[in-house]
């Protein structure tokens, strides 16, 4: 189905990591609107490979800190390391609980209590373990002109979804010291959704 991306608007977005400009997008597919944001430092040009990454909404981690994931930690080492840089970008998707939204993400929470791990704890619920495809973003970065990005990122899909439109991937690692409580978590993300952690 054909799919258009539309800049919404852009505005100011200062923040304890330095000055990003924010752009809102949408994407319309058939009956279904998508919207995501880019944060940007610096001023991207087509010859650049700017860090990248794609980060998808997590409520629980991003906003409250939670230890069930490396989310957050992963968020705030992509914006530092792009105001070391002066320069990158972020898209931030609303795809909470990889696309199932948050009332499924604290049922299969709950499972999780109960000792199913996050892939079986979807499957127990009725729901794919991986709703997101990563398009997107994809046309987020062939919007800003880039040919090619060094991505942030340990998730084969995400490299799969940009190499798809022409952009050429180099991927830097996005490990995080996330603690014990996210090291199950981690460890099922690589051995059931192929993710390319080093550190477990
Ligand atoms: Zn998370």
């Amino acid at each position: 189905m054909s799919s258009s991306l539309q800049m919404a608007a852009e505005a100011r977005l200062p923040s304890r990591f330095g000055e990003f400009r924010i752009f809102a997008f949408e994407q319309r597919t058939g009956q279904q609107l998508d919207e995501a944001v880019a944060l940007v430092m610096g001023e991207l040009r087509p010859d650049d490979c700017p860090l990248y990454r794609i980060h998808s909404q997590c409520l629980t981690g991003d906003v409250f800190h939670s230890l069930r994931c490396d989310c957050r930690a992963q968020l705030e080492q992509a914006m530092e390391q792009i105001a070391g840089e002066g320069k990158g970008l972020i898209v931030y998707e609303m795809k909470e609980g990889r696309g199932i939204g948050i009332v499924n993400k604290v049922r299969a929470y709950a499972l999780q209590d109960g000792g199913a791990d996050t892939v079986e704890a979807n499957l127990q619920l009725g729901l794919d373990v991986d709703l997101r495809d990563y398009r997107l973003p994809a046309a987020i970065a062939q919007w800003f002109g880039l040919k090619q990005v060094r991505l942030m990122s340990n998730n084969p899909e995400k490299i799969a979804a940009l190499e798809a439109v022409g952009i050429h991937v180099k991927r830097i690692s996005a490990e995080t010291d996330a603690g014990d409580q996210a090291g199950d978590y981690l460890r099922v993300k690589k051995e059931k959704l192929g993710h390319l952690i080093d550190g477990l």
